[in-house]
C-alpha cells in the first residue's frame, strides 16, 4: 500500500509511520512543523519507501501518484497547543480534513481520521461509550479543538454517505510515549519533565480529575488495526485503567526518584473532570485492548525523556 499520512511529524503521526513502513508499505508525510518536530521523523530521511513534503494540509493539497490510503493526523493535540492555535486548529480539523478527503477521494483511497475523545467534552456517561453524543461547551477555550474534531467527524461521515468514500474514525484518548514534545503542556510530559529538573509538579485543580492513559504502542497497534478493518463506525482506541492526576503525579515522582513536590495551580476552564474510554467495540470488531500497563509505559517514556536531558529542550531557563 502507499498511504499519505498528515501530522507525520508530530507524535502520533511518526509512530503510525513506522508502523506502515514496518510492514513493507510505503509512506508520503505531510507536516508543516507546527507542533510537528523534524526530529521525531529524522530518523526515516533516506529510507526509501518514505517521502516528505513540507505543507500545510490546511491550503489546497496535491499530492503525485496514487494512494491507497489517506490518514488524517494533523493538528495541535495538546490542551495549551490549541488554547494559543485556536484558529489554525479549527482551520486543520474543517478545511484540513476537507482537503484530506478531497485527496482520498480523487485517489480511490482509504480515508482514517484521527479523533479524539474531546468529542465527548466533560462527560455525563462514564465511560464513555462511542454512542455517547458528548457534553461540549462550543464557546468556551477548548471548543476549537472539540468542535474541529467534531465537524472532522461530521465531514468524514458526510464524505462516506454522499460520496462513498470509505472512511474510518479513531476517538483516541489520552496517549504518551517518547517523541511527545517535553514542552508540549499535556499532563505526562509536563510530570516527568518536572521530576527530572528537580522542580515541583503542577496539578491543575484538587488533582481529583480522571484521566486513562494509553501508551503510544498500544494507541498505534489499535489505530493500525482499525485501517486495515472493515468498521466505518467511530472507535475508542485507549486505554480504558483509570488514574486521577494526582496518583499520577504520585507515581511519577516515586518512578524517577525525584525529590520533586507537588505543587497546585488552578484547573483550566472546562477540563473534564473524568475520562475513560469504554473499549467494548475496539475488542469486539478489532480484538484489540491494551496490552502496556502504566507502569511499563510511564518507564520508557521517562527513559525517553531522560535521554534529552543533556540537550537544550530539558534545561530550565536561564
Ligand atoms: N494537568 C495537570 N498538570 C499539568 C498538565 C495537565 O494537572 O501540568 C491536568 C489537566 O488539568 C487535565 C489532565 O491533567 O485534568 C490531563 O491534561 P492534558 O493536558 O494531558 O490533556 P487533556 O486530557 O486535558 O486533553
Amino acid at each position: 500500500m502507499r498511504v499519505l499520512i498528515t501530522g507525520v511529524a508530530g507524535f502520533l503521526g511518526s509512530h503510525l509511520a513506522d508502523r506502515f513502513l514496518r510492514d513493507g508499505h510505503e509512506v508520503v508525510g505531510i507536516d508543516n512543523f507546527l507542533t510537528g518536530r523534524p526530529e521525531n521523523i529524522a530518523h526515516l530521511t533516506g529510507h526509501p519507501r518514505f517521502s516528505f513534503l513540507r505543507h500545510n494540509v490546511s491550503e489546497f493539497t496535491y499530492v503525485a501518484g496514487p494512494l491507497d490510503g489517506v490518514l488524517h493526523f494533523a493538528s495541535p493535540a495538546s490542551p495549551v497547543d490549541y488554547l494559543e492555535l485556536p484558529i489554525q486548529t479549527l482551520k486543520v480539523g474543517s478545511l484540513g480534513t476537507h482537503n484530506a478527503l478531497g485527496v482520498a477521494l480523487a485517489k480511490g483511497a482509504r480515508f482514517l481520521l484521527a479523533s479524539t475523545s474531546e468529542v465527548y467534552g466533560d462527560p455525563l456517561v462514564h465511560p464513555q461509550p462511542e454512542s455517547y453524543w458528548g457534553n461540549v461547551n462550543p464557546i468556551g477555550p477548548r471548543g476549537c479543538y472539540d468542535e474541529a474534531k467534531r465537524f472532522a467527524e461530521a465531514m468524514t461521515m458526510a464524505y462516506h454517505r454522499a460520496q462513498g468514500v470509505d472512511t474510518r474514525i479513531v476517538r483516541i484518548f489520552n496517549t504518551y510515549g517518547p517523541r511527545m514534545r517535553p514542552g508540549d503542556g499535556r499532563v505526562v510530559s509536563n510530570f516527568i519533565v518536572q521530576a527530572l529538573r528537580g522542580e515541583a509538579l503542577t496539578v491543575y485543580g484538587d488533582g481529583s480529575q480522571t484521566r486513562s492513559f494509553c501508551f503510544v504502542s498500544d494507541e498505534v497497534e489499535g489505530i493500525y488495526r482499525l485501517f486495515h478493518s472493515g468498521e466505518t463506525q467511530p472507535v475508542n482506541i485507549g486505554n480504558p485503567d483509570e488514574f486521577t492526576v494526582r496518583q499520577l503525579a504520585e507515581l511519577v515522582i516515586a518512578m524517577t526518584g525525584s525529590s520533586s513536590t507537588i505543587t497546585s495551580l488552578p484547573l483550566p476552564a472546562d477540563d473534564p473532570k473524568v475520562r475513560q474510554p469504554d473499549i467494548a467495540r475496539a475488542r469486539a470488531v478489532l480484538g484489540w485492548g491494551p496490552t502496556v500497563p502504566l507502569r511499563e509505559g510511564l518507564a520508557a517514556t521517562i527513559d525517553y525523556f531522560r535521554g534529552l536531558t543533556g540537550s537544550a529542550r530539558l534545561q530550565p531557563p536561564t
